[in-house]
């Protein structure tokens, strides 16, 4: 059989179904954003890995190694935020060619570094080999949180409100323009390309940042999600694995879906739709969680924080309420990476 024909999370599935768990301190092991280990004392630690490749995860014709390795940082941090938890160590496996000098690899690392100072996690160990097919990074976060704390995928009941954090999209319209770049600069390298206006699109590609921030906020207003999961993928295919894992349905608001200005414009640029790349573009990194009603008022006045839709009856189904007051069915499509 094909590998494409079960996809990426098919695949997982697949493979996790045969997986034995022996230790009773494991409390969550494969398919949540991180697993949950019992340390016995109240806590628990939480366990992610994130792989980057070249040529899938990213393009070394426009990405800075600085912004990568801030990237590779951020994008695990974001899976210990999205368990409701604090990140506090990694280790980074590394596979290099030596095609790479020093320089680039110490550029490299003046991005994980600056993230680990951001992030306030530490860089504790991980791995070098060198590579004959291109650069690999694979970071391991290690974080903790109360074991009554933790946010699970599952754990949403039906008329629960669906919110997400930040904005949408931006990392898909940044990703186009740095494509559409690309190809003017191979077709004639004297071209630079002018990417002042596109500044905030690009950073949300290049440059993610993890919204630990908004776990303490929330830690802080008294408010614990009753399921949560980080946007990697595109929020059509994470309010996919919210609805399954809780078992449920939802209803979501086209017109509530949040968008940047700077990302329409440059979407609007480009021909594509808006909503299209909230729900099927990737790498936003936000956090999307559901909270009781009974939670609603402390959360309204939030800047940074969208209320979308709520969660619904499994026989209900995935809709979208679409602007003009069509009722269609939400396709997760995911994020085929580049
Ligand atoms: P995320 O998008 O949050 O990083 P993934 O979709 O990559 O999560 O993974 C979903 C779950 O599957 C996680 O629990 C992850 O640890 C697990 N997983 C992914 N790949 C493998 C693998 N090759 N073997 C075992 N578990 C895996
Ligand atoms: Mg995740």
């Amino acid at each position: 059989m094909e590998l494409k024909q079960l996809g990426e999370f098919g695949l997982i599935s697949h493979l996790a179904k045969d997986v034995q768990i022996y230790h009773q301190e494991t409390l969550k092991g494969i398919g949540d954003d991180a697993a949950v280990i019992d340390k016995g004392d109240g806590n628990v630690t939480l366990i992610s890995k994130d792989m980057l490749l070249e040529g899938i995860h990213f393009d070394l014709h426009y990405t800075p190694l600085k912004h990568l390795g801030y990237k590779a940082i951020a994008v695990n941090v974001s899976d210990i935020a999205a368990m409701f938890g604090t990140a506090k160590q990694v280790l980074v496996g590394l596979a290099v060619s030596n095609v790479f000098s020093v320089e680039n690899v110490e550029s490299l690392y003046a991005g994980i570094r600056s993230a680990c100072e951001d992030f306030q996690v530490d860089l504790i160990g991980g791995d070098t080999t060198s590579s004959k097919v291109g650069l690999v990074i694979s970071v391991t976060v290690i974080g903790t949180a109360k074991k009554e704390e933790v946010v699970y995928r599952t754990g949403s009941k039906a008329n629960d409100i669906i919110c997400v954090t930040g904005d949408l999209g931006g990392a898909y319209a940044g990703l186009q323009i740095m494509e559409r770049e690309k190809q003017v600069f191979l077709s004639n390298p004297e071209m630079q390309p002018e990417l002042d206006e596109y500044e905030y699109i690009v950073e949300r590609l290049l440059k993610p940042n993890a919204k630990s921030d908004i776990v303490h906020e929330l830690k802080e207003m008294g408010i614990r999600p009753t399921s949560m999961i980080d946007i990697s993928d595109g929020l059509a295919s994470e309010l996919f694995h919210l609805c399954k894992a809780s078992n449920l349905g939802c209803a979501v608001f086209e017109d509530k879906i949040p968008v940047d200005s700077r990302t329409e414009q440059a979407l609007f640029e480009l021909k594509l739709d808006p909503t299209t790349a909230a729900l099927n573009g990737g790498e936003d990194y936000e956090l999307l969680f559901t909270i009781q009603q009974s939670d609603f008022e402390k959360i309204k006045n939030h800047p940074e924080i969208s209320t979308i839709g709520y969660m619904t009856e499994p026989g209900n189904g995935k809709k979208l309420m679409t602007r003009n007051e069509h009722v269609v069915d939400l396709k997760a499509q995911g994020w085929v990476h580049m």
